[in-house]
C-alpha cells in the first residue's frame, strides 16, 4: 500500500480537520504517500487530488468545518460516475480510500469498493450521532456543547418573562442530540423522532408544569420528530389550547454544524484516523472504524449502514424525573 485518498463526505462536522489531519500524519508516520481528495465524491470524478504530507495539515486541528470542502454528489450515485471516479483514482496511483462522513458516504464508499475492489474505511463524521457501530460520532460532542451553550441563553430570556419556548435542535432522524441536550439545559419536554409523544400530552404536561410552578418552560424538538409537520405547526397547535402562553420558536440551525471542536472530538477523531490507517495497513477494508465502550472498534460498513443505535430508555427517565 503505497498511496491512501482522504476525502469529508456528507455534511460537516466539527472534528473533521482533525480526523484529516491525524490520517495524514499516521500515513506519513507508516511511510505511506496521503493524498487529499476535495469536495468529497464529486472532487474524486473531477480529480481533485493532492498529495500531502505531514506539514500540509498543521494547524487545522482546531479549526471548525473541512479544509477538505465536503459536497453532495448525485454522479457518483450512478455506476457510471463510480466508474469514472474509479478512473481517477487508478490515475492518482491510489491504492485505498478513507472516507470521512455519514451513512451515504459509507453506502457510496462500499459500493466503490464492491465494483472495483477498492479497499476503503469509513471515519463516522456527523453531528447527528446516528451511525452504528460507534458510540459517538465526531462533531457530535461540540454539537451538544454549542446547543447547551444557546439554550442556556434562551432559559435566561424564557424565564424573564414566563414564556414557553419551542426550540429545534439538528439530529436527522435520530434524537441524540435533543435528549442529551434536552438534559443538560434541563428542559421540560424533549420530542425525539424514536418515540411518538401525541400532542395532547405534551399540552397535559405543561398545563403540569404551570400548576407545579414553574412559569417558563423549554420544549425541545429533534428535527426529526413527527408531532407536527414543523416546529411552527406544533407551536400553534399548543398554543390554541394554551392561550394563557407566550409562545416563541427558535430554530438553532446551521451554527450546531459550527465551531471549533470541543476537546472530546478531537481526541475521538485523532484516535480514529490513526485507527482507519492502522487497518488499511494490515489489509482491513470494508469497515468503519469507531470507539465502542472505550476501544476503537471495526464494524462492516454494511452494519454500519443498516443498523441504528437506540436511544437509552435510562436517559429518558432520567429526562423525565429531573424535569418535574
Ligand atoms: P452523509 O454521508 O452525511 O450521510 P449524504 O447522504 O448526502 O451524506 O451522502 C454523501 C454522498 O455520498 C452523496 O452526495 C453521494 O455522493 C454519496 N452517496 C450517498 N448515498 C449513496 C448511494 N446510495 N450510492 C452511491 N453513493 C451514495
Amino acid at each position: 500500500l503505497k498511496k491512501i485518498g482522504v476525502m469529508t463526505s456528507g455534511g460537516d462536522a466539527p472534528g473533521m480537520n482533525a480526523a484529516v489531519r491525524a490520517v495524514v500524519r499516521a500515513c506519513s508516520y507508516y511511510e505511506i504517500t496521503p493524498c487529499a481528495i476535495y469536495s468529497g465524491y464529486q472532487g474524486l470524478i473531477d480529480g481533485k487530488i493532492e498529495e500531502m504530507g505531514p506539514r500540509s495539515v498543521a494547524n487545522i486541528l482546531s479549526q471548525g468545518g473541512t479544509v477538505l470542502k465536503s459536497a453532495r454528489c448525485m454522479e457518483f450515485r450512478t455506476e457510471e460516475g463510480r466508474r469514472k471516479a474509479y478512473e481517477q483514482f487508478m490515475a492518482a496511483g491510489l491504492g485505498a480510500l478513507i472516507v470521512i462522513g455519514g451513512d451515504g458516504s459509507f453506502t457510496g464508499a462500499r459500493l466503490f469498493q464492491k465494483e472495483f475492489g477498492i479497499p476503503v474505511v469509513g471515519i463516522p463524521g456527523t453531528i447527528d450521532n446516528d451511525i452504528f457501530g460507534t458510540d459517538f460520532t465526531i462533531g457530535y460532542d461540540t454539537a451538544l456543547n454549542t446547543v447547551v451553550d444557546a439554550v442556556d441563553k434562551i432559559r435566561d430570556t424564557a424565564s424573564s418573562h414566563d414564556r414557553l419556548f419551542f426550540i429545534e435542535v439538528m439530529g436527522r432522524d435520530a434524537g441524540f442530540i435533543a435528549l442529551n441536550s434536552g438534559i443538560a439545559t434541563g428542559v421540560e419536554q424533549i420530542l425525539i423522532p424514536e418515540i411518538n409523544k401525541p400532542v395532547e400530552q405534551l399540552i397535559d404536561r405543561i398545563r403540569q408544569s404551570g400548576r407545579a410552578g414553574k412559569g417558563s418552560s423549554m420544549i425541545m424538538v429533534a428535527e426529526g420528530d413527527k408531532s407536527g409537520s414543523n416546529i411552527y405547526q406544533l407551536a400553534d397547535k399548543v398554543q390554541e389550547q394554551l392561550p394563557e402562553y407566550d409562545i416563541k420558536v427558535t430554530v438553532l440551525g446551521h451554527i450546531q454544524r459550527g465551531g471549533r471542536p470541543s476537546c472530546s472530538d478531537r481526541v475521538l477523531a485523532s484516535r480514529l484516523g490513526v485507527a482507519a490507517v492502522k487497518s488499511l495497513k494490515d489489509g482491513i477494508s470494508g469497515v468503519m472504524v469507531g470507539v465502542r465502550k472505550g476501544e476503537v472498534a471495526l464494524t462492516p460498513l454494511e452494519e454500519a449502514i443498516k443498523q441504528h443505535n437506540e436511544i437509552d430508555p435510562l436517559l429518558l427517565e432520567v429526562a423525565e424525573i429531573t424535569s418535574i
